[in-house]
């Protein structure tokens, strides 16, 4: 278990990017901060997969090992990007993936499951549902990404609070923790490894994204992993760290909080309030524009919404991009 320990959050993602200089595999674009994929050993049997520089659509992925037994957490966004992991899956698997763990139902965790026909997927009953209702809506916020000939693969195993998987020698609880980063969030927790995969509810350097669940519940999603006490976190997105992580996506979702407060109490508009706020340390992790979206879920949250409710995203976003004036990149 070695090079776990990431430092700040920051400081991770600055070291990621800097320290790039393989080339991309073949078909994947490179983004202008990006840079390989890697699969790393993080704890016996756990591996880690990351993907520079973890902002939009750019995810991690995860696998399980144990003898003739694998299993993988969550896919990639596009074809190409999950055909990488499978053949980075093959090299250190002696079998390709028997069970694949979605741990929400975006896109960049699930597009590529199907690449993976051999494994059961699955999920928590509300990844199916919403990756039903989205289908591909995701590719045509970013048309000019190559997402190749996807095609939805559903989980057909699904749960409501928990289940375990039987890896070989190793088990893996699937926990449900939501409504946090969406309604249907699960993290993926190696009790014997004490590695935990946290799907969105933890990125590392990389702004946390909740208008699809909930501030309140992302809170509390941190202290029941906080309470299982692992010694590697492998974030959704971003450098894989430890659980200083847990703190740093506390402190930004707490700073989220107390802005809706003030600007409610104000009466601001969410856009003029995320113009006029300095976030300080948290100014410099990737898709900053985001605090638009948390701040209308944070708004409606205070004002009685319920966790995980269904908003009008597309609206959420437009007034993400009037913030951002234009276009967020996405590398995928
Ligand atoms: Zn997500």
């Amino acid at each position: 278990m070695t090079g776990t320990a990431a430092g700040t959050a920051v400081g991770a993602v600055a070291g990621a990017v800097v320290g790039v200089s393989a080339e991309a595999p073949a078909g994947v674009a490179r983004g202008p901060a990006g840079g390989r994929p890697e699969m790393t050993e993080v704890a016996d049997g756990v591996f880690a997969y990351v993907q520079p520089d973890g902002g939009w659509c750019l995810n991690n992925a995860g696998l399980i090992v144990s003898g003739d037994h694998t299993a993988l957490v969550d896919t990639a966004a596009t074809e190409a990007r999950a055909r990488s992991l499978r053949e980075a899956a093959l090299h250190v698997a002696a079998t390709a993936p028997q069970v694949l763990v979605n741990t929400h139902f975006h896109g960049d965790h699930t597009f590529g499951n199907f690449v993976f026909p051999e494994a059961l997927v699955v999920g928590h009953e509300r990844t199916r549902t919403e990756m039903a209702e989205a289908g591909l809506h995701l590719t045509s916020l970013w048309p000019e990404v190559e997402w190749g000939e996807l095609e939805l693969s559903m989980p057909t195993l699904t749960f409501r609070d928990r289940i375990t998987l039987h890896i070989g020698d190793r088990s893996a609880e699937l926990l449900h923790l939501g409504p946090a980063h969406t309604s249907n969030d699960t993290v993926v927790w190696l009790p014997a490894e004490r590695a935990l995969f946290t799907g969105d509810l933890v990125m590392n350097g990389v702004t946390p994204f909740c208008p699809m669940g909930s501030a309140a519940g992302s809170l509390e999603a941190l202290d029941t992993m906080r309470a299982l006490a692992p010694e590697v976190v492998i974030p959704g997105h971003g450098p894989v760290g430890g659980p200083e992580l847990f703190d740093e996506t506390e402190g930004y979702l707490r700073l989220l909080q107390d802005l809706a407060q003030q600007g409610l109490a104000e009466d601001v508009d969410p856009v003029d309030l995320a113009r006029r706020t300095d976030l300080g340390r948290y100014a410099r992790w990737l898709d900053a524009e985001r605090l638009v979206p948390n701040l209308l879920r944070a708004y409606a949250e205070e004002q009685g919404e319920p966790r995980g409710s269904r908003v009008d995203m597309s609206a959420y976003f437009s007034r993400m991009v009037e913030y951002h004036g234009g276009l967020p990149a996405c590398h995928a």
